[in-house]
């Protein structure tokens, strides 16, 4: 279906071009001579040389031809149309080889055949964003809209692939409602394209950056639709890779990402509840999934001083990937914490916390034992820096 879709609108271009191009004159000399040299240029009539018509060839000339539209109309067999038509009837041929044939003869560039969909679809690289091609950000409000609406129109879409996947890591289809996780299947492309170009103008599009500066849909390799919800409002958007093999893992809308994933979890959350700080959306869903309080850290960037304060009355516990780059955020993170007066203990795992939970069966109840030894810790060492 994509694929004549896009076939379609391919021809319906290229016929755009042929029919800014193309001297009709010239093209209609080739197959008839004019019957009377006629003042007007505009018109003349002919012998029609249309084979199916089968014309003795004798008698009078029944083809008419309108130079200024470029249309023909044979009034014996009353039959007319364009010079697409025309072509098809002298050569006996469909209409897409008679676009393509006359595309070819006037040297028309078929732009879609240089670039496949999949870099026509690309996001704006920065340096074009640089070279001038620059988009004024769009406001919050609008920028949540598009993010809803793209999720709406995405969730009429089949879901089972994006809820397999994220089912084979440990997260239940109940977690994946309630965060609002949406597939994009990849074969509803143009449909989806169509749909925002339907319900939003394009330059807020582009500026969201859902859109880029082909004017294509930028969503296209990223399959997993994470929205950030805020006070109940979707207001930004973030997309991973389900396939192996594609790089970067992440695409988002445009500007850094605005808050913490899964903040909206904590507003109903009793004051001095523990709340893990992790990395990524799984990690985050997984610790949902078993009940944890969790916020997560994801795409680029780390931890903003404006985001503190969502925290600050609850007991954090980092459970940061237990690579280097995790234990030098961790410790980042927790002199900011300190430096606000908030209480921070730091789990240590010996893989994410995904893998934790996959690969114990009892793995809720040890996270749990391992949180209160880490509070404990923390308590300790508390009191010793006071006692000092
Ligand atoms: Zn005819």
């Amino acid at each position: 279906m994509q694929q004549s879709d896009e076939g379609r609108e391919r021809l319906r271009r290229l016929r755009d071009e042929i029919k800014e191009r193309i001297d009709y004159r010239s093209f209609y000399l080739r197959y008839c001579r004019p019957a009377n040299e006629q003042a007007s240029q505009a018109r003349f009539q002919a012998l029609c040389p249309v084979p199916s018509h089968n014309h003795s060839g004798r008698g009078n000339p029944s083809l008419s031809i309108d130079l200024g539209r470029g249309l023909f109309h044979c009034f014996s067999r009353d039959e007319g149309g364009d010079v697409f038509r025309f072509y098809e009837l002298m050569h006996d041929v469909s209409f897409g080889r008679a676009i393509n044939d006359l595309a070819r003869e006037l040297r028309i560039e078929d732009s879609s055949k240089q670039l496949p969909l999949r870099f026509r679809a690309a996001p704006d690289a920065e340096a074009t964003q640089q070279s001038g091609q620059t988009y004024e950000p769009l406001d919050a409000e609008r920028m949540g809209r598009v993010c809803e609406m793209f999720l709406e129109v995405c969730r009429e879409e089949e879901q089972a692939e994006g809820i397999n996947y994220l089912q084979r890591r440990g997260i239940d289809s109940r977690t994946i409602k309630r965060a609002g996780i949406t597939y994009y299947p990849r074969r509803a492309y143009r449909r989806i394209m169509r749909r925002m170009n339907e319900s939003f103008a394009l330059d807020e599009l582009q500026r969201s950056g859902l859109f880029n500066s082909r004017e294509h849909l930028t969503f296209y390799r990223h399959r997993l639709l994470f929205p950030f919800v805020v006070e109940n409002r979707v207001i930004y958007m973030q997309a991973r890779t389900t396939a192996a093999g594609v790089e970067p893992r992440w695409h988002n809308l445009r500007g850094g990402v605005p808050a913490l994933y899964n903040v909206d979890a904590l507003a109903k959350l009793a004051s001095n509840s523990i709340v893990y700080l992790v990395e990524g959306f799984t990690d985050t869903l997984t610790l949902a999934a078993h009940g944890f309080a969790a916020v997560g850290l994801v795409g680029a960037g780390g931890l903003r001083e404006d985001w503190l304060p969502k925290l600050a009355r609850f007991q954090i516990c980092l459970a940061l990937d237990p690579d280097e780059a995790g234990r030098r955020a961790a410790r980042r993170y927790r002199e900011m914490f300190v430096s606000r007066k908030m209480e921070v203990a730091c789990l240590q795992l010996s893989g994410d916390v995904n893998e934790f939970f996959r690969h114990r069966p009892s793995a809720a109840l040890e996270f749990a034992l391992l949180t209160e030894a880490a509070m404990e810790k923390r308590e300790i060492e508390v009191r010793s820096q006071k006692s000092e």
